[in-house]
């Protein structure tokens, strides 16, 4: 049976913070031009080589209030102290605009919020650590934690986990490639390809 497509999907990534998310949707990126990367707007600062416009829309407090006063986004959060983050209407409207999916690594309160608007358009996808110990070995292994933001990124981790059971699927990323194929699989499935 021909599954009918979905008008305007939307893929949502998310996970607690050092869950391996972002290199998953690295790697669905990469492999499949169909799928284009949802583009936040967040006021912090960028890192190491990251570029406005690719990465995220560096936009400066103010910026980001007028355009939450415009209701110009489809979600938005602090995820951390100070710092806001959120996902754009006409960046859903650009990506859809060119036959592509949009992406979402957004947080879990965010994604949460996406799919209550977008009911019956939505797969979420939330990645899992295999346990809260390996999620702080991982940390600790980036090197770019403090001790103090360690333990904030682990706390705001173990909140999150309690979520998982709001997502469409929960995947375990215990071995990387295992986790990758799992959500390219989803993801075929979800869009009938
Ligand atoms: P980072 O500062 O490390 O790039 O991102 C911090 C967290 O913010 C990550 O969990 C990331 O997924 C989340 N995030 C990025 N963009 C958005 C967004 O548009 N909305 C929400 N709610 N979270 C986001």
């Amino acid at each position: 049976m021909q599954m009918q497509a979905i008008s305007k999907p939307i893929i949502i990534i998310t996970a607690p913070s050092g869950s391996g998310k972002t290199s998953i949707t690295r790697y669905l990126l990469a492999k499949y031009p169909q799928l284009a990367f949802s583009i936040s707007a967040t006021t912090r600062s960028p890192r190491g080589l990251e570029q406005d416009g690719i990465d995220y829309y560096f936009l400066s407090a103010d910026a980001f209030r007028e355009k939450i006063q415009q209701d110009a986004f489809v979600e938005w959060e602090m995820v951390y102290e100070g710092k806001y983050y959120g996902t754009l209407k006409e960046e859903l409207n650009r990506i859809w605009d060119k036959e592509q999916v949009p992406v979402l690594d957004i947080d879990v309160k965010g994604a949460i919020h996406v799919q209550q608007q977008f009911p019956g358009r939505v797969l979420s996808i939330f990645i899992q650590p295999p346990s809260v110990d390996e999620l702080r070995r991982r940390l600790e292994s980036r090197g770019t934690e403090t001790p103090e933001s360690l333990a904030t990124r682990v706390n705001k981790a173990s909140y999150e986990l309690s979520f998982s059971h709001h997502f469409n699927q929960v995947i375990v990323n215990d071995v990387l490639e295992t986790a990758c194929a799992t959500t390219e699989q989803a993801i075929k499935n979800f869009l009938g390809w």
